[in-house]
């Protein structure tokens, strides 16, 4: 039976969350604080980390970070707002995703199990190293100017590209469907559609390619599914 903590300080948001996981056999530690969180995870060992972002003493960022000291296992981030995404992200504190309250629990399961599928293979618990920054990516995040680099030069986005690219840059490899991009660089994803995204992308592509030319295309098009970033 996999072991989750939870990491969450609202008791109706926690309850909810609680009962969705302990339905689908997972077994879950509760913690409604940051120190709390650390204790329990020294205690006792844990396949997956729950955790909320906005907690009354340390922030879910700090808690991340600690555990990250000794451990490798997953770790959802669950945020109420849309400024944490970038931080999550700018931050590469090797969280393997995010969700932006409300949400619903079946879809924070369908998360778990998502990434515990993911990761399995490797150890859910191993101290060892943080991986090194991927030495080989042409990209660099600057994330207090807000600003994304591509081979050293700076990339004139908009916000929306901005954000669109961050999300991607977040997990090279992995397919985000429009919905899922929509999700998560818009704030109002109700007010725009599908070709809104391609616009997006379209435009970065061109701005990619404005900053080295015949740069090789690293968003990716899967047809019918949506976007990746390869690096
Ligand atoms: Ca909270």
């Amino acid at each position: 039976m996999p072991r989750v903590l939870l990491v969450e300080d609202e008791p109706a948001i926690a309850d909810t969350l609680v009962y969705a996981l302990e339905t689908e056999r997972f077994e879950v530690t509760h913690a409604l604080t940051g120190t709390r969180a650390l204790q329990a995870f020294e205690e006792k060992s844990h396949d997956f980390v729950i955790l909320d972002i906005g907690l009354p003493d340390i922030t879910g960022l700090d808690v991340c970070r600690k555990l990250r000291e000794t451990s490798n296992v997953p770790v959802l981030f669950l945020t109420a707002r849309d400024g944490e995404i970038d931080r999550i992200l700018g931050l590469e504190l090797g969280g393997d995703d995010y969700v932006t309250k409300p949400f619903s629990p079946r879809e924070i399961v369908a998360r778990v199990r998502a990434i515990l599928r993911r990761t399995s293979g490797a150890p859910a618990e191993t101290p060892s190293a943080p991986s090194p920054p991927a030495l080989s990516s042409p990209f660099h995040h600057d994330s207090s100017a807000m600003r994304i680099h591509c081979h050293g030069l700076p990339l004139d986005l908009t916000a929306h590209e901005y954000k669109l690219l961050l999300v991607l840059l977040g997990q090279p490899g992995r397919v985000f469907t429009r919905d899922q991009l929509l999700d998560r660089a818009w704030e109002d994803p109700g007010a725009v559609t599908d070709r809104t995204v391609d616009a997006h992308v379209k435009s970065i592509r061109a701005k990619l390619r404005a900053v080295r030319e015949g740069a090789e295309d690293f968003i990716e098009t899967r047809r019918g599914l949506g976007y990746l970033l390869t690096l």
